[in-house]
């Protein structure tokens, strides 16, 4: 799909599910007050009058007395703006993966860098890629990385996968260098980002991951890096649609 119609989906995807989560509050009732208007009413309840009207059985015009009952409709609170950073600083992680990154015996000091990877395939799923690293590249612990994180086909969009890299605290298989393995977490984006960029939701999840990452390993921003970034030898990983720069500039700094 080119980039500009994936985007339009994407937004118009958001758009959608943000409308679809606007609470409408619970209805409530107001006794008419002497120079009370229907229009009077809905001004100082933000509604508008036809709809004030209506809920009661109403014409606009129609004239309200003293002492009269008027029920005012619940009003639809409006979604917060869609602004693509601070939704994604909003987006938290399942608790499953939050346990397992609070559970798993990290060694303080053990892990130096977050390594982010691309999948370079279109569709994923951890039991795929084990199989692969297990059985064609002859890895023993299977899944190179610590973490994957789905695009909706193969996993859901956003779906974080723990690994067992990760939960067992293994090497990782994710890096040219034996001694980059050691002291690097990997995580993959399922996708190829030669050829179109990863999801709205998979950048979310990718954030709110490292995040608690450099909070459970006491690492910095300067410590996250691409593939490209960090490998002995040269990749395009995780391919050159991926955000790299944004995505680094939008981590968290210490403060001072
Ligand atoms: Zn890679």
């Amino acid at each position: 799909m080119n980039s500009v119609v994936l985007h339009t989906a994407l937004w118009l995807l958001v758009w959608v599910v943000a409308s679809s989560a606007a609470a409408r509050a619970p209805e409530g009732a107001y006794i008419v007050k002497r120079g009370d208007t229907i229009s009077s009413i809905a001004r100082r309840c933000d509604l508008p009058p036809a709809e004030l009207a209506e809920r009661n059985g109403l014409s606009r015009n129609s004239h309200v007395y003293a002492g009269q009952r008027l029920i005012i409709p619940g009003r639809v609170t409006a979604p917060a703006p869609a602004s693509s950073v601070r939704a994604a600083a909003r987006v938290s992680l399942p608790y499953s993966v939050k346990r397992a990154i609070a559970l798993a015996p990290v060694r303080p000091g053990r892990w130096q860098y977050i390594v982010v990877h691309h999948s370079g395939v279109d569709s994923g799923t951890v039991k795929g890629m084990d199989h692969y690293h297990r059985e064609v590249r002859h890895m023993e612990n299977g899944l190179a990385y610590d973490f994957v994180i789905g695009n909706g086909s193969g996993m859901a969009d956003g779906e974080i996968a723990v690994s067992r890299r990760w939960t067992l605290q293994l090497d990782g298989g994710h890096l040219a260098s034996e001694a980059q393995n050691k002291i690097a977490l990997g995580i993959c984006l399922v996708g190829n980002f030669d050829e179109h960029s990863p999801t709205r939701k998979e950048m979310e999840s990718l954030r709110a991951l490292v995040v608690a990452l450099m909070a459970r390993c006491n690492l910095t921003p300067s410590a996250v890096r691409t593939h490209q970034q960090i490998n002995i030898v040269h990749t395009r990983c995780p391919g050159t649609k991926f955000p790299a720069k944004a995505f680094l500039d939008s981590l968290p700094r210490p403060r001072r």
